[in-house]
């Protein structure tokens, strides 16, 4: 149970990573629309929580160099507040646009965003569900119950911002207490279903950063059951910028964000081959896996024409 003690708001990044030392068992939280839900369902059994919402350092959009550097703590309802972030990262807050409902956006950060946790038909249930068909790989069984295999947990990553910022070239900055470093949000992805994120125990992701300028054309795509509030099947980002690079990044059919980098002129049929390889979707999702296999090449082929490629 959350009480006082265990509930706590420290006002400063070296605040919260001194909390995180202090305790054997915490999780942060930010907007929480994530995490309370995991915690509901008894996915998530934390004893304490870091409230990191009266961190204020966390909440700038500033440049910084020859970066847009937006905080963690930013929410996705605010994005299209900033005219640095509508002039130059619309595809932001077209895929923050499409997270949740307004009432979700309206707590919900776009760091809470890159990090929710990954999803599946079979473990996003209820606690006396899950011990009906037996627990699964993500939640301490053998097995994945979804495909019968007893190595590899295929949990989709659902962020919808994270497609659209890696084909925008974002950085991120993270702080534990080692200090702070920069990885490009790629990097943070581990590709395994059960520990999705490469970030040791206390780690902070503090910013995002976005490269100023460089003129990214990007078209955003997202599928899903019903429009007006539905988790991805499938969401697509394909960017150009100036000098002709091609980025193309997927949520939704794998553990982590498919990633596929080329140059404009290259084949396009090649590159949704690329993509498919890549996407190691299993039947976990309301839409088959053969579907959202379907919907790659034809998200991909009406991107690359919106791109005029
Ligand atoms: C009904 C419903 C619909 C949803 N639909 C969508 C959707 O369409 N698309 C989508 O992408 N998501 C969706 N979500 C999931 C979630 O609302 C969003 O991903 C949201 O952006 C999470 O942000 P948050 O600030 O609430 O994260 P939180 O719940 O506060 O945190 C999420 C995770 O990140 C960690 N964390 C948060 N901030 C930091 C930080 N700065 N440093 C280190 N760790 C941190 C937390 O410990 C936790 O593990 C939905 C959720 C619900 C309940
Ligand atoms: S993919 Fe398999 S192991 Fe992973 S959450 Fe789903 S059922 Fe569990």
């Amino acid at each position: 149970m959350i009480t006082e003690e265990t509930y706590i708001k420290p006002t400063s990044i070296a605040e919260a990573l001194e909390n995180a030392k202090s305790s054997e068992s915490f999780k942060y939280i930010a907007g929480g629309t994530d995490l309370m839900v995991n915690l509901y369902q008894g996915n998530e059994d934390s004893v304490m929580l870091i409230d990191l919402s009266q961190i204020s350092s966390m909440k700038k959009v500033e440049v910084s160099g020859d970066y847009l550097k937006i905080g963690a703590l930013v929410r996705l309802c605010d994005l299209s507040k900033h005219a640095g972030i509508k002039s130059e990262f619309p595809a932001l807050i077209e895929a923050a646009d499409s997270v949740g409902s307004p009432l979700i956006r309206k707590a919900a950060t776009i760091g809470g965003n890159i990090l929710c946790e990954n999803r599946c038909l079979y473990y996003n249930q209820s606690e006396w569900w899950r011990e009906s068909i037996g627990k699964c790989l993500k939640c301490e069984g053998d097995v994945c119950i979804a495909t019968g295999g007893k190595k590899s947990c295929y949990s989709e990553l659902v962020s919808d911002t994270c497609p659209a910022l890696i084909a925008m070239g974002a950085m991120i900055e993270i702080q534990d207490e080692q200090g702070s470093r920069q990885i490009t949000l790629e990097e943070l992805y581990s590709g395994d279903g059960v520990r999705p994120r490469n970030l040791s125990k206390h780690a902070l992701v503090t910013s995002i950063l976005l490269p100023l300028h460089k003129e990214y054309t990007v078209v955003f795509k997202k599928l899903r059951q019903r429009k007006s509030l539905e988790f991805t099947s499938l969401t697509t980002a394909a960017s150009k910028d100036r000098d002709g690079n091609l980025i193309i990044a997927l949520s939704g059919v794998d553990p982590g964000p498919v990633v596929i980098r080329a140059k404009v002129g290259e084949d396009k049929e090649i590159l949704i081959s690329q993509a498919l390889r890549k996407s190691r979707a299993i039947d976990n999702d309301m839409l088959t896996r053969t579907y959202r296999r379907q919907m790659i090449s034809a998200f991909l082929n009406t991107s690359f024409s919106e791109l005029k490629i």
